[in-house]
């Protein structure tokens, strides 16, 4: 195929066996991690876990990114959407409340095949950066339970910058649109389990309030009361941030509490993190290996 499936629209020849594209994949999926996972927002992973599959590569080029070897590096093993539909029940078994798809878009053909072998009883999570086509979306309406998007830039420079996106804010705004179009706000069960609906994450950078205080604004202004947002301040310098100065540093505290101030302002409901979540160790390991 000529991939057009996500923003960049690159045009590149991709094949399973051929790699092409600013993502460098082929249309073979490769994952890093298959396993529960517990650090997601509370009506995520819940006790039970999250039943995380992360993928190799992403849409955006973020270069804080907490996952930069995956990511960036693209490390990661094969994987076939049998085998992939396997896991899914694998996780089922294991008790997990929802198979959680982590920046899958860009292996896309080969996740809604897996979907077509195997569709799990429990939610289905896409966590992805923001960065999506409205036409690649939809393909995901009768596949997706809850989507689990980032809003990173209300200021396209920065989305540039920092995560080489052209138009991030149009592009993000548009995503989230057609997500809440699709699923509308977030609903949990009677024990604080989602089970469908649409979660918006933010992440506070360092030396970026007014970026973040400006999300807060546009996000309230266009989903109003639908709108459940997570708050995260775990940032912590990665990938290449140290290439760069104002992201060579965690957030301050004031930093975090200036946001949060507005959120609480804004009347926008969802969850805020501890700074102490701002660790390395929540960086899990890619350790994922095909039976
Ligand atoms: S998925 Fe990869 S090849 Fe396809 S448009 Fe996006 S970056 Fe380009």
């Amino acid at each position: 195929m000529n991939c057009k499936l996500c923003p960049h629209k690159c045009g590149a020849f991709r094949t399973k066996d051929t790699a092409g594209g600013k993502c460098g994949l082929s249309l073979t999926p490769k994952v890093a991690r298959i396993a529960p996972h517990f650090w997601e927002e509370p009506p995520i992973s819940g006790v039970k876990g999250s039943g995380t599959v992360f993928f190799s590569g992403c849409t955006l080029n973020c270069v804080y990114c907490q996952n930069y070897k995956i990511s960036a590096q693209n490390l990661g093993t094969p994987i076939t959407a049998e085998k992939l539909a396997d896991e899914y029940k694998k996780l089922e078994e294991q008790g997990v409340h929802n198979i959680n798809l982590v920046s899958a878009t860009q292996v896309l053909p080969e996740i809604i095949r897996s979907f077509e072998i195997y569709k799990p009883k429990i939610p289905v999570v896409y966590n992805c950066g923001g960065f999506e086509r409205v036409e690649t979306l939809k393909a995901l309406e009768s596949i997706v339970d809850i989507y689990l998007p980032d809003f990173k830039y209300a200021d396209n420079a920065l989305g540039f910058e920092y995560s080489g996106a052209e138009n991030y804010r149009e592009v993000a705004l548009s995503a989230i649109s057609e997500m809440f179009r699709q699923k509308g706000e977030l609903s949990l069960d009677d024990e604080g389990i989602a089970q469908k609906g649409v979660l918006v994450r933010h992440l506070v950078l360092p030396n970026h309030t007014k970026n973040s205080i400006e999300v807060l604004n546009i996000l309230k202004e266009n989903f109003g009361d639908l709108l459940t947002l997570s708050l995260m301040g775990q940032y912590t310098p990665a990938g290449k941030a140290c290439e760069y100065s104002k992201l060579s540093r965690k957030i301050t505290k004031r930093e975090y509490q200036k946001v949060l101030n507005h959120l609480l302002d804004l009347e926008i409901r969802g969850y805020s993190q501890e700074l102490s979540a701002a660790a390395e160790e929540y960086i899990p390991d890619w350790d994922y290996k095909a039976e």
